[in-house]
């Protein structure tokens, strides 16, 4: 079998192809302490594939001249659990760590300003990208655009002159964002992670707990982070954390046992909001012996906190009717009940109330609100933006060469219904579907129809969309 042997031949090139590949691109990993080359510095190889750093490999020289060679009995390997005769009937190929598992090699001994000043976009070029995304929301844009823009400037520059004698220090500018559900906090931060072509972490803060607990620990965040940018720790330490329902981590009213998941968790993010290195598992986001481990510095990293903050609105109002009660007429206490963006006039003593500790604040010191959105602003968010779900339908229809067309009447009834569902334009994709699926169904089953038009009537079910034929 010629052939059979060729195939086999041609695999196992590019096998060692690849190998040597991931032997360029990533670093090799101690295989008794499970530290990267980076820490651990030079490895010596083994012949099956396993490397050892110097450390292990002398208090293994070390141990054989006590007498005996018992790996498992070295002491001070936080990692080691192995005992050489495990290793007994292992494949070579078993013993091999998946490069998800492994770190990139860091770009050189020295280095480099890894942003050009010209590369950071200017706050209304920003603006203008988020715009095309994002519906209303202008001032919390606007807020962002200018946030970010100094951030990424101040990570230039801490880059460029390592902390200069006499050099005026940017502080680190991390943002708390403010807003209904459903009002588009997570999609702003993903369409500027997008923009700005930088790794992007999603946490929520409910599901961190104190170290210790079950629960993911604080430092699974940046874990997160590090998977997003591919392992790189590099393109990690300059990437963006999301950390979403950070209302939920509000300080107890009253607490009979130990708050692990509120006051505790804010204690514990405060080290990483003001920026140190954490030591992290790589490729997991859980610390055990065959994980690899690596330091990332969270200096460089913006983090954007979020949250609907319910009740929120009383507190401010609270807080508002006491100072107009303090000589000034009863007409403003009216306005500040009518007021229906009263989210924008939040303070840090609102946010004191609630039970963010001030720590905690101190860390985030750019807030944003956003606004609910309305029906007018509902019925854009499904036209506009760039990949609007009406475009998305639109475009699915044209390539079996239907135009499909909503009535403005359709469009405010699908609108009305989010609104009834209180969790914003969230509701917006799942009321289209719901109709839509008939549609999609049934209109490619006639190669004659040649235009559909979805009618507020239909939307009633008081009638059928409006069908033209070809010709
Ligand atoms: P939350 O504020 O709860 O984080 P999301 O950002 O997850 O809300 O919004 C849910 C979805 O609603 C998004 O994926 C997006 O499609 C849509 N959306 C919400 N707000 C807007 C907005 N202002 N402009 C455009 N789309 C939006």
């Amino acid at each position: 079998m010629p052939e059979e042997k060729e195939e086999s031949k041609a695999a196992s090139v590019s096998d060692g192809d690849k190998k040597k590949k991931d032997e360029e691109e990533y670093e090799k990993i101690c295989y008794v302490c499970r530290r990267p080359e980076h820490v651990a510095g030079p490895m010596v190889s083994m012949p099956v594939g396993m490397n050892l750093c110097h450390d292990c490999m002398q208090k293994a020289f070390d141990s054989v001249s006590q007498g005996g060679f018992d790996l498992s009995k070295i002491q001070n390997m936080p990692y080691m659990n192995l005992n050489l005769s495990d290793l007994g009937n292992l494949n070579p190929q078993d013993i091999e760590i998946p490069n998800r598992q492994k770190i990139k090699k860091r770009a050189g001994k020295e280095p480099k300003p890894e942003l050009d000043q010209k590369d950071i976009p200017a706050p209304h070029i920003i603006k203008q990208k988020l715009d095309d995304y994002i519906i209303g929301q202008e001032q919390a844009k606007k807020v962002i655009s200018v946030a970010v823009y100094n951030h990424y400037k101040r990570v230039y520059l801490s880059a460029a002159a390592k902390e200069a004698e006499g050099e005026v220090q940017i502080e680190k500018s991390n943002i708390l964002m403010i807003g209904p559900t459903g009002s588009g906090k997570t999609y702003l931060v993903k369409t500027l992670a997008k923009l700005l072509d930088v790794p992007l972490a999603i946490a929520d803060a409910t599901s961190l707990t104190e170290a210790g607990y079950i629960g993911d620990d604080i430092e699974s965040v940046i874990s997160k982070l590090l998977s997003a940018a591919g392992n790189d720790v590099e393109k990690a330490e300059r990437g963006i954390v999301f950390i979403d329902e950070i209302d939920k981590i509000a300080k107890k009213k009253s607490t009979s046992s130990r708050d692990v998941s509120g006051e505790s968790v804010q204690q514990e993010l405060l080290k990483l909001l003001e920026g140190s290195t954490v030591e992290v598992p790589v490729g997991s986001n859980q610390k055990n012996a065959l994980t690899p481990m690596t330091s990332v510095s969270t200096e460089n990293i913006l983090f954007i906190c979020g949250g609907a903050f319910p009740d929120m609105e009383d507190i401010i109002k609270e807080r508002l009717k006491e100072k107009s009660s303090m000589g000034f007429s009863a007409e403003l206490k009216d306005e500040h009940e009518k007021d229906s963006n009263i989210l924008t006039k939040v303070t840090n003593e609102d946010l004191r109330k609630f039970g963010m500790i001030p720590e905690f604040l101190g860390r985030l010191p750019i807030t944003v609100t956003l606004e609910s959105l309305g029906r007018d602003l509902m019925i854009r968010v499904l036209k506009e933006p760039k990949n609007a779900i009406l475009k998305q339908y639109k475009k699915l229809l044209e390539m079996d060469e239907v135009n499909l067309v909503f009535e403005d009447e359709a469009l405010e009834w699908i609108a009305e219904e989010a609104l009834k569902k209180k969790t914003g334009a969230r509701a917006l994709r799942a009321i289209i579907e719901s109709f839509m699926l008939d549609i999609m169904y049934e209109i490619p089953k006639d190669a004659n129809i040649g235009s559909v038009v979805i009618t507020r009537a239909y939307l009633d079910k008081n009638g059928g969309p409006f069908i033209q034929m070809r010709g």
